[in-house]
Order: structure tokens, then sequence, then C-alpha cells
């Protein structure tokens, strides 16, 4: 049988196993996805050497950008963006172990806003990009400014503090015309000018997660209109209060869901073709 499975510190919230194993058993493939929880990464190698049968795992935090170093290839969204959620295990005759790791959270929220993204392009005045506000400058920040990047948009990071975005913010991965540097600015930043510019915003905060519920982002929800898409990479609960904010001003909205089954969908496709290629 074959082994898949999730490594992390904490895994209690995971959906992984579940998306993967309905999975298996539905589509009848004799393989099984397991959590393992690693309370420190020195632990990974003695794991990864004592279960022969994996052939492929994804990573969670805290391990997202260790990984990025501990793996022998890496895709370009994983360069690019610093950060690796899906590594397939290729293994030699001789008993060596290949890792390759790829990120497909990138791709995977590209592929739940593209019908969005198309309908901001098409509002966008000739000559103009279209602008995005990303909130929180972490992992899922890095994931969506590099596919916002690729898909033309100006990028704006959102953050608590001052300062300078991160080597992953500054990619300057892609054609010439995606290379730009996202700018960075405060919440208190936040104008009407910069709201009128920016029609899609992305939380990519924990702000909102169950069970803090009640909570979102400090943003002037009063400038939004049915112009905006205000997409959350939360998917716990279903509607979070940002998504409500928003959607009271007329705003699109969606949560993080479809997020999260694309970049496992991807993460299979994944492991597939490095078993067969
Ligand atoms: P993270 O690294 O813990 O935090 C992201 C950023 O949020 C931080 O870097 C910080 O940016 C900001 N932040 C943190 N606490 C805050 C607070 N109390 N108030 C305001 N800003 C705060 O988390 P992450 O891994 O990037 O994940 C962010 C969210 O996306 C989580 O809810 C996670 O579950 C979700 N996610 C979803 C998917 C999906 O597939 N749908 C994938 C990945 C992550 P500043 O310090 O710059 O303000």
């Amino acid at each position: 049988m074959q082994q898949y499975a999730l490594i992390g510190r904490k895994l209690g919230h995971s959906f992984s196993a579940k998306f993967f194993n309905e999975k298996f058993e539905k589509l009848h493939i004799d393989a099984h996805y397991s959590l393992v929880e690693l309370p420190d990464f020195s632990g990974f190698d003695k794991w990864l050497e004592a279960r022969s049968d994996i052939v492929g795992f994804n990573v969670t935090i805290p391990y997202k950008e260790e990984m990025t170093r501990r793996c022998d290839c890496l895709t370009m969204e994983a360069r690019e963006i610093g950060a690796v959620n899906a590594v397939c295990v290729r293994r030699g005759e001789d008993g060596t172990i290949s890792l390759t790791g790829t990120n497909t959270d990138a791709p995977g929220f590209m592929l739940a806003v593209e019908d969005e993204l198309t309908q901001i392009r098409r509002e966008t005045q000739p000559g103009e990009r279209p602008g995005a506000l990303v909130l929180g400058t972490g992992g899922a920040s890095k994931a969506v400014c590099f596919a916002l990047k690729m898909a033309g948009f100006d990028i704006t990071l959102v953050s608590r503090t001052p300062g300078h975005s991160s080597s992953a913010h500054n990619t300057t991965a892609g054609p010439a015309s995606v290379r730009k540097t996202a700018q960075r600015i405060t919440y208190a930043d936040l104008t009407s000018e910069i709201m009128e510019a920016n029609r899609m915003i992305v939380n990519a905060t924990p702000l909102g997660m169950w069970p803090d519920t009640d909570v979102c982002p400090d943003i002037p929800y009063d400038c939004l209109d049915d112009r905006y898409f205000c997409f959350d990479c939360i998917y716990n609960p279903e509607q979070t209060l940002f998504m409500k904010k928003s959607a009271a001003k007329g705003a699109t909205v969606s949560n993080g869901l479809k997020m999260l089954e694309n970049q496992a969908i991807l993460a299979w496709q994944f492991w597939q073709n490095g078993k067969n290629g």
C-alpha cells in the first residue's frame, strides 16, 4: 500500500487526511494518508528513513520554509515563493532518497479565483494594471502574491508593521510584464484612493479563523461596493466576519475552501507525475 502523509507541528485541525482517505476509498486506490506531528524539524530525516513506504507528503506550519532547504530539487514556484507544501519522494535502487518540493498553494489560489480576476481585468481601464491588496505578510500571503503577480496584478501588501517586503514578495519571477515589486503599507495608510485602486482584497491573515470568529482585518469597509472581490484564505468558518462585512457593502466574497481543495488535488497530480516520471 502506498503511503502519503502530512507533516507539521500541530495537526489537530487538518483537512487533508479526510480529503485524501475519502478520495482513495472512492477511487479504490490502495493508499493511505496519515498525519505526522513532528515537534521539531530535526526529527524529519529519522521519520523519512523509517518510512520506506512514503511516496509523497504535504508540509504545513511551521516547516514549509525549512523544507525548501531539505529538498534536493525545487519547482520554480517553490523556489520563488520560498515555501514547499508538497514533496515527491524518489528512492534509488541503492537506497538513496531524493526529494522534489513544490508549492501548490499558489496555483490552488489561482484556480479558485480565475473567474473573478478575469472580471477585474475586464473592468480595468486600458493601459492600467489591475491592483490587489494582500493583507498579511506570512506564508499564505507569499503564495497569493506570487499567483497575482503572474496574473499581471500590481500588489500592495498591508501589514501591521511598516518595512520592506520580504524576498519572496519581491520575486521577479515570470515574464518582464509581471516583474514589479510589491509595495508594503500599514492598515493606517489605507486611504480611499488606495482602496479605489485595488478592487481585489485578499485576507491572508489568521484574523477571523475559528474559534476567534468575531474579529476581522481593520480595513475601511465603507469604501467597498459591488466592484470589489474580497477573498478570505480562511475556510473555517465558511463565512468570516471579513466576508460578512464586505458582502454587506455589495462586494463579491469567497472563502479559502476551493483554494484548499485545489492545492490538495494539485499535490496529488504532482505525486502521480513524479511516480511516473
Ligand atoms: P501566519 O504566517 O501565521 O500569518 C500571516 C500574517 O498575518 C502574518 O505574517 C501577519 O502579517 C498577519 N497577522 C498575524 N496575526 C495577526 C493579527 N493578530 N492581526 C493582524 N494581522 C496578523 O499564517 P499563514 O500561514 O500565512 O496563513 C494565514 C491564513 O491563511 C490562516 O488562516 C491559514 O489557515 C490560511 N491558509 C489557507 C490556505 C488555503 O488553502 N485556503 C492555505 C494557507 C493558509 P503582519 O505581521 O505583516 O501584519
